[in-house]
């Protein structure tokens, strides 16, 4: 089992960072359910690299303020490993937001989000 590493800090302090920094792509933030985030540009291992998918082979396991990763079945040597985000974002049913988040992966039949409140 793995776990999400990296500095636990506030999303307004998270995502100000980020703006300021300018960094492009990836945001390696882990939303907590306490309204923190786990963010893996700071001190943050491998984890942060796990991408998205509607039908992962991983699950987040949320433990007091940690988050782990497990294998949800066995993993083929070479497999990459998917974990499904369900981000919590302020207003996820707008059309900005659904484009943003949007997920193009193959899995049919799925919510292809990855917003935890998407329909
Ligand atoms: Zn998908």
């Amino acid at each position: 089992m793995l776990e999400y590493k990296g500095e636990v800090t506030s999303w307004r302090n998270a995502v100000r960072r980020h703006q300021r920094e300018g960094v492009e792509g990836h945001t390696f933030l882990f939303g907590l359910s306490d309204g923190r985030v786990i963010d893996g540009s700071r001190d943050g291992n491998s984890a942060r690299w796990l991408n998205h998918a509607c039908a992962p082979n991983c699950e987040t396991i949320k433990d007091e303020g940690r988050i782990f990763i497990d294998t949800l079945r066995a993993i083929e040597p070479g497999e990459e490993l998917f974990i499904e985000y369900l981000l919590a974002i302020d207003d996820p049913a707008s059309e900005e937001a659904r484009t943003q988040y949007a997920c193009r992966c193959a899995a049919s039949g799925r919510r292809q989000s990855m917003l935890a409140d998407a329909a």
